[in-house]
């Protein structure tokens, strides 16, 4: 499967073309830190936090399976990398509003929001099955993702907030065309879980964004 970003196949969910963040996260970083200090609501104060821990959830949950299943497919390996630099860029923003990391000194799969805590613990179940459980945990991860993204994005006016969110929201966008790929590779058709189907659809027939 070609792309517009000229991976493909598996290669298509590397950081350095899902989400641009291998090549532009220094640009993005210099972009934020040129952006106004915004004055900032809780309703924000609280959306930073929560996508501060449900990227480190999506890493930490990639991680466990690209242990389990690295030997059939990179997919997990290469989407856990662009979480990394998901979460970070959120961490970015709590500096930059000197607000407290909730995930500080906390290890993998540990996470301070009791919701996300019980989300991880039946995810890496789920997707410990079989890869292509494993697969359908990851395409899971991405539309839950997108809906709380989504959420936190009619909450915030501020500029440097928004562009971040919008960043994630394409890496997920990329990340879930990437899992449906693979399950697609399986034999297997994905059926979104959270997701409206028409939402859906507009995004697994869409090329990979750059
Ligand atoms: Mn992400
Ligand atoms: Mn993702």
């Amino acid at each position: 499967m070609l792309s517009a970003c000229g991976g493909g196949g598996d290669d298509a969910a590397a950081p350095s073309n899902s989400t641009g963040l291998a090549g532009t996260s220094a640009a993005l970083t210099t972009t934020i830190t040129a952006l106004p200090l915004e004055g900032l609501s809780a309703a924000e104060q609280d959306s930073l936090a929560f996508m501060r821990e449900e990227e480190k959830l999506a890493h930490d949950v990639y991680i466990q399976l690209d242990s389990l299943w690295r030997g059939y497919t990179r997919v997990f390996g290469n989407i856990a990398n662009s979480e990394a630099s998901h979460t970070a860029l959120v961490q970015q923003l709590l500096v930059r509003y000197n607000l407290p990391d909730p995930t500080a000194a906390l290890a993998a799969g540990v996470y301070q929001n009791t919701t996300l805590q019980n989300l991880y613990t039946q995810l890496v179940a789920a997707g410990s099955v079989s890869l292509v459980e494993g697969l359908k945990v990851g395409a899971a991860i991405e539309e839950i993702d997108m809906i709380d993204l989504n959420k936190a994005l009619l909450e915030t006016d501020n500029q440097d907030i928004t562009l971040v969110y919008q960043n994630l929201l394409q890496g997920s966008r990329n990340h879930l065309r990437a899992f449906v790929g693979a399950l697609a590779g399986q034999s297997v058709t994905y059926v979104p879980q959270y997701m409206a189907e028409a939402d859906y659809q507009a995004i697994v027939t869409t090329p990979t964004e750059c």
